[in-house]
Order: C-alpha cells, then structure tokens, then sequence
C-alpha cells in the first residue's frame, strides 16, 4: 500500500484544528498542533510532514515566525507551508505568500475549497518526490545509483568519523565483460547487470548497508559499523551468490559462468583521511582480485589512518 501523505494542522483553536481534520482525514494522514513550539517540532519528525497549515493569529509565536523559523531549519526548510487565517487584508495575504507560503485560505474555512487546494499541492509535492527518488536511483537495475552512493558515503564517512567506527567499502566489477557483451550481445550484457544487482540486493540486508551502481559494469557496497572480517565475509558472499547464478559465460577465463571480482577496505575513519583515499584503497585492492586470477575478493584488513 502507498504511504498517506502526512499533513500537519497547526492552529491554536481547538474547534478549527477539529474541523480541519475531519476535513482532512479521510485522504492523509494528520497531526495537529496547537502552538509555535509544538509546530516546528512535529515538523522535525521523521518522516516530515508533507505539507503544513499554519495558522496566522496564535499567542506566543505568531504564523510568520513559525513559518520563518521552518526555513532557517535545514531538516524543515523545504516543507510547503499554506497559511490559514482570518486576515483578510490583501496585505496580510501578500506577506504571507512573499515569506513563501505556497498559498493562502482564508477563515472561515469553505470545505470543498479548502480540500481542493490541499489537493492540488499535494498532488504537486507527490510529483516532486517521485522525481527527486528517480533521481537516485539507476535506470538499469533500479539500485541505487553513484549519486545516491556519493551522498551516502559522505554521511557515513562524517558519522564513522565522529563516533570512531570502522567503514568498509567494496568495489565489485564484473570479469570479462567486454568479452560477455561481444559474445552474448550487449541486451544480454544488461540483464547479466540486473541479475547482479538483484542478487547482492538480497545479500545485502540490513538497513544502513548501501549497495549502488557505481558506473558501467561496477558496483559498489557500503558496510558501516561491522567488523572488517564480516564486511569480507559479505563481499564473499557476494562473489558466491554470482557464481551459483550460473550465467554462461563461455569466453571467461575464470570459469565457465559470469563472475565478479571484489576489492574491499576497512578502516576507520580519521580527520586526515578522504573519502577519495578510501575508494582509491578499495581499487588497489580490485586490482589486487583480478590479478589474483578473478572471481575473488581481496580485502585490506587494519586501519591505515590510525
Ligand atoms: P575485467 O575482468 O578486467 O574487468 O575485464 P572486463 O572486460 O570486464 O573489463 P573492461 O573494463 O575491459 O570492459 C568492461 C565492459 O563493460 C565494457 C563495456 O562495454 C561493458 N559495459 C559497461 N557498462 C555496460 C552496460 O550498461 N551494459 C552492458 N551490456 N555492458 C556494459
Ligand atoms: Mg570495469
Ligand atoms: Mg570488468
């Protein structure tokens, strides 16, 4: 089933906070909060709020100021914002939208335009988010994508960093591809590609873990917060679970089946280490595997950067 959109009510009075999701209710999901403070921090949930109504007129911290505070927040600055009010002073309206509410509706609410609107927003923000997620995600075999990685690796290189935990990293290639492609045909090339990616996929179970289309026929996995030994074990795994596919591969030197090679690295972390750093030693280490005959994994145990 597909997620409800999730909206946040936020007014002071409790008779409109009532009407407005009984309004509401039977298409999204609602949370309903009655002032400023308790506004901004149902807006830093996770998962956020699609879209919020914010009351104008509200003691303590009016509308303006909630709807200022959401955009100086990084985690809540995105969030559309349609104020709900009974100022109804073409000056009122024009702050509201200049401050970069999407919209305006005006008390005392009219249903049937009140729900019209929240629907065309959300069906725009839906569309927004379907592009945004394609956008991570690589055409080919539906994994995540080198975009998705990069931004990936860079979060878990800050946290592995802050708390001192150790990161792996695996770049996986496929052996004799070229040949693969020249003999079998290049669409045959690509369900080879799916049939990799699906198969580390289920290798690959824990949340947190990353595995990603790195580029042409390379892959690459991200194993934070494990011990070096069972990070290899993974990738092991991994180079396994291709083998027993049993993929013909008539012209591969390495077996009788498509297979791949795997070079990963573990360490932790340092203020003068890089992220490239990390990728180069995971390289060294492919060369490592397709030097060692292919069909291997090759993992640098230890930390480098101590
Ligand atoms: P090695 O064992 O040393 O990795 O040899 P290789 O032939 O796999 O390596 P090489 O880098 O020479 O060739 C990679 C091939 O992968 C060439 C390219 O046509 C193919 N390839 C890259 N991306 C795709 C793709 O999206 N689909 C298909 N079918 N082939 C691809
Ligand atoms: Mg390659
Ligand atoms: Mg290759």
């Amino acid at each position: 089933m597909i997620n409800r959109q999730r909206i946040l009510v936020v007014d002071d009075e409790k008779f409109n906070r009532q009407l407005l999701s009984e309004l509401l209710l039977p298409d999204y999901e609602v949370f309903l909060a009655k002032d400023g403070k308790q506004a901004i921090a149902c807006a830093r949930a996770t998962p956020p709020p699609d879209l919020i109504l914010l009351d104008v007129i509200m003691p303590d911290m009016d509308g303006y100021e909630v709807l200022r505070r959401l955009r100086a927040d990084e985690r809540t600055c995105d969030i559309p914002v349609i104020f709900v009010t009974g100022l109804n002073e073409e000056e009122d309206e024009a702050k509201g939208l200049n401050m970069g509410a999407v919209d305006y509706v005006l008390k005392p609410f009219r249903s049937a335009v009140v729900r019209a609107r929240v629907r065309n927003h959300m069906s725009y923000i839906w569309q927004r988010k379907q592009l945004e997620q394609d956008a991570f995600i690589d055409g080919l075999t539906g994994i995540p994508n080198r975009r998705r990685f990069d931004q990936a690796i860079d979060s878990e290189w800050r946290r592995a960093n802050r708390h001192g935990m150790q990161l792996s990293l695996a770049m996986v290639d496929v052996d004799f591809f070229k040949q693969y492609n020249d003999t079998y045909g290049h669409g045959a090339g690509d369900e080879v590609l799916r049939q990799i990616a699906n198969t580390m996929l289920q290798v690959i179970n824990r949340s947190g873990e990353l595995v990603a289309r790195y580029g042409g026929e390379e892959f690459v996995l991200l194993l934070p917060e494990i011990a070096p030994e069972e990070a290899a074990r993974i990738a092991e795994r991994i180079r396994q679970a291709v083998e027993t596919l049993e993929l013909r591969h008539e012209k591969s030197a390495a077996a009788p089946f498509v297979t791949i090679s795997v070079g990963g690295v573990s360490l932790t972390p340092s203020m003068n280490s890089t992220i490239a750093e990390i990728l180069t030693l995971a390289d060294n280490q492919l060369y490592l595997a397709k030097r060692a005959g292919r069909n291997s994994v090759s993992w640098e145990l230890g930390n480098l950067f101590a």
